[in-house]
C-alpha cells in the first residue's frame, strides 16, 4: 500500500515526480493545484471562489481545500493508495487530514516526502515554467507563503517519524530512482 504525501517548496518537482510514481504504482495523484485550476478554467463555483487567492500567490482558504480533499479521498479509486500534491500546505490543514485519516484507520502508513531544492533552482525554474501564476512577483510570495506557512510542516511530519528526505536538485530520472527505493523500502 502506498499512501504517501509530497512536501516541497513551488519548483521543487512534486507534481511531476508524483505523477510519474502515481503511474507506476497504478494509484491516483491527488493535486490540489491542478484541482483548483481545473475549477478556475471551468468556473465551477470553487474556482470563482479560489481564483483570486491563486493568482496573487496565497492560500486559499482551508475550507475550500479541506473539502475538496475530503472528498476525493472518499473516492473509490483512493483504495489501494493514494499521493497527495500539495496538501496539506500548512499546519491546520495537516491535522485536519490526521483526523481524516484516522477516521478512515488508515493514517498509520503515510509517509511524507520532502523534496529538497535550493532557492536559487527554484526561482529559475518557476521562471521557466511560464504557467499564469508564474510571473516574477506572484512567485516571490508563492516561495513566501512556503517559507512561512507549509516549511514548518517538515518539523511536523520530521516530529511523527513519516518524514523522508530527497534531494530534487538532481536529474528527473534520479529522483524518481530515489523516490522508488524509498517507496518499496
Ligand atoms: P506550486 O507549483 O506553487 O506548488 P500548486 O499547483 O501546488 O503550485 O498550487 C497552486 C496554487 O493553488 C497555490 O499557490 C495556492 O494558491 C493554491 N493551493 C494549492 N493547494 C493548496 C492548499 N492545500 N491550500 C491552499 N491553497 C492551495
Amino acid at each position: 500500500m502506498t499512501r504517501l504525501i509530497f512536501l516541497g517548496a513551488p519548483g521543487a518537482g512534486k507534481g511531476t515526480q508524483a505523477q510519474t510514481l502515481a503511474h507506476h504504482r497504478n494509484i491516483p495523484h491527488i493535486s490540489t493545484g491542478d484541482i483548483l485550476r481545473q475549477a478556475m478554467q471551468r468556473q465551477t463555483p470553487l474556482g470563482v471562489k479560489a481564483q483570486d487567492y491563486v493568482s496573487r500567490g496565497e492560500l486559499v482558504p482551508d475550507e475550500l481545500v479541506n473539502d475538496l480533499v475530503e472528498e476525493r479521498l472518499d473516492e473509490p479509486d483512493v483504495e489501494h493508495g493514494w499521493i497527495l500534491d500539495g496538501f496539506p500546505r500548512k499546519v491546520s490543514q495537516a491535522s485536519f487530514l490526521d483526523e481524516l485519516l484516522q477516521q478512515k484507520h488508515s493514517d498509520r502508513n503515510v509517509r511524507v516526502i520532502n523534496l529538497e531544492v535550493p532557492d536559487d533552482v527554484l526561482m529559475a525554474r518557476l521562471l521557466g515554467r511560464g504557467r499564469a501564476d508564474d510571473n516574477e512577483e506572484v512567485i516571490r510570495r508563492r516561495l513566501e507563503v512556503y517559507r512561512e506557512q507549509t516549511a514548518p510542516l517538515i518539523d511536523y511530519y520530521r516530529d511523527r517519524q513519516q518524514l523522508v528526505c530527497v534531494n530534487g536538485n538532481q536529474s528527473l530520472e534520479e529522483v524518481t530512482a530515489e523516490l522508488l527505493d524509498v517507496i518499496d523500502s
